[in-house]
C-alpha cells in the first residue's frame, strides 16, 4: 500500500509498505480524507512536543472506512464511517504513533466516533481541527444571539470559531489582514471583518459595535500582539478566550483594563472531551465547513499536498484522499 513517511528532519516520500496486521482490540481503518496541519509540519522538521522516531507515518485530521475489527471489537463492523481522537494517553497519534496518511492504518475501537451519513468524507476529516473553535465557544460562558464576538486570526481554528459562533447565533466580527481568509469567514457566516493591521483598526471595532466593544473576544492568531489587543477590543464585562498557541513571544499589554472592565478571560488547550459533541453539533446545524479546504490531492500524491503547504503559505487546509472518496 502507498503511505505517506516523513523520514528524517525535512525529508518525505509516499511509500511502498506493507498493509499493516490487527490485534484483537483494532480496526483496520481505510483514509478516506486526511487533513495537513501547522503540527504535521513540526514534526516533519522534528521539532515536536513528546518524543518520537522516523520514519513516521503523519495524519491526525482524517476521516476512514472500517474494512476490518479483531475479535473483540464490538461496537463497528466494515463499512462504518468513522473519525478518531488524537491524543491517546501519553501517545499523540499521528505523531510519536503512526497516523491516518496512508491507504490502511490501524487504530484502537475507544479513540474512535462514527460519523453521521449527512457529514461526506471531507467534513469528517475537519472534525479534529473545528472541535478546538467549538470547544472555544462552548468556554465563552452561554455565548448566544445577544453577544458580539470578535474573532482575532481566521487560520483554520479561527474559520472554526467564526463557524461555530455564527451558528449559535453570535454576531461576528472577524479580524484578519488576509483577503482569501475574510472571504472564507464570510462563508462561514461573519457578519464583518476589520484589518488587524490597518491603524484604525480599534476606531473601527468600537463602530462596528456601537462604541460598546466585543461582548466576547476569540484570540486565535497566536500573536501576542492580537492577544494584547483582545483586551482593547473587549467591552464592558466581556469574556475572553485564548486558543491561539505562542511560547515565549511578548508584546505591551494595558493590563489595567482587566481591572477597569471587569474582563474574564482563559486560556484553553485543543479540545479536550467535546468530540461526540462537536459531530452531533455539525450533523444537526449544517455547517459546510468545506469552503476551508484549499487544496486536494489524491492520497498517492500526498507528497505533493505536503510541498504544496510547505511552499504556498495562502493556504488554509490542505487535503489528500483517497481514489473512493
Ligand atoms: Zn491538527
Amino acid at each position: 500500500m502507498k503511505a505517506l513517511q516523513f523520514m528524517s528532519p525535512g525529508a518525505f516520500a509516499v511509500n511502498d509498505i506493507d498493509v499493516p496486521t490487527i490485534g484483537d482490540d483494532e480496526v483496520l481503518l481505510a483514509s478516506r480524507a486526511v487533513g495537513i496541519c501547522h503540527s504535521d509540519i513540526e514534526l516533519l522538521e522534528g521539532r515536536y512536543i513528546i518524543p518520537f522516531g522516523y520514519p513516521i507515518i503523519p495524519g491526525h485530521e482524517w476521516s476512514a472506512e472500517v474494512m476490518d475489527v479483531g475479535s473483540k471489537v464490538t461496537s463497528l463492523k466494515p463499512g462504518d464511517r468513522v473519525v478518531g481522537e488524537c491524543v491517546i494517553g501519553m501517545d499523540h497519534f499521528g505523531f510519536s504513533i503512526s497516523g491516518a496518511g496512508a491507504e490502511y492504518f490501524v487504530a484502537k475501537e475507544s479513540w474512535l466516533h462514527r460519523i453521521p451519513d449527512n457529514l461526506s468524507w471531507t467534513q469528517g476529516a475537519l472534525v479534529e481541527p473545528f472541535s478546538c473553535g467549538y470547544y472555544a465557544t462552548v468556554r465563552a460562558d452561554n455565548l448566544d444571539g445577544s453577544d458580539t464576538a470578535v474573532v482575532l486570526g481566521a487560520g483554520p481554528i479561527g474559520l472554526g470559531v467564526v463557524a461555530a459562533a455564527s451558528a449559535k447565533g453570535a454576531r461576528v466580527i472577524v479580524a484578519e489582514p488576509s483577503a482569501e481568509r475574510v472571504a472564507i469567514a464570510k462563508q462561514l457566516g461573519a457578519d464583518a471583518a476589520v484589518d488587524p493591521t490597518s491603524p484604525g483598526f480599534l476606531e473601527e471595532v468600537q463602530e462596528l459595535t456601537g462604541g460598546k466593544g466585543a461582548s466576547v473576544v476569540f484570540e486565535a492568531s497566536g500573536k501576542p500582539a492580537a492577544m494584547a489587543s483582545a483586551l482593547e477590543v473587549a467591552g464592558f464585562r466581556a469574556r475572553l478566550v485564548y486558543i491561539g498557541i505562542d511560547v515565549g513571544g511578548s508584546a505591551p499589554a494595558k493590563l489595567g483594563l482587566f481591572q477597569s472592565k471587569e474582563l474574564q478571560a482563559r486560556g484553553i488547550i485543543g479540545s479536550p472531551g467535546v468530540w461526540p459533541q462537536t459531530i452531533a453539533f455539525l450533523a444537526r446545524t449544517g455547517i459546510d465547513l468545506t469552503p476551508l479546504v484549499t487544496a486536494t490531492f489524491p492520497l498517492a500524491e500526498a507528497d505533493k499536498a505536503i510541498q504544496t503547504v510547505l511552499d504556498d503559505k495562502s493556504q488554509v487546509k490542505v487535503h489528500y484522499v483517497s481514489e473512493v472518496a
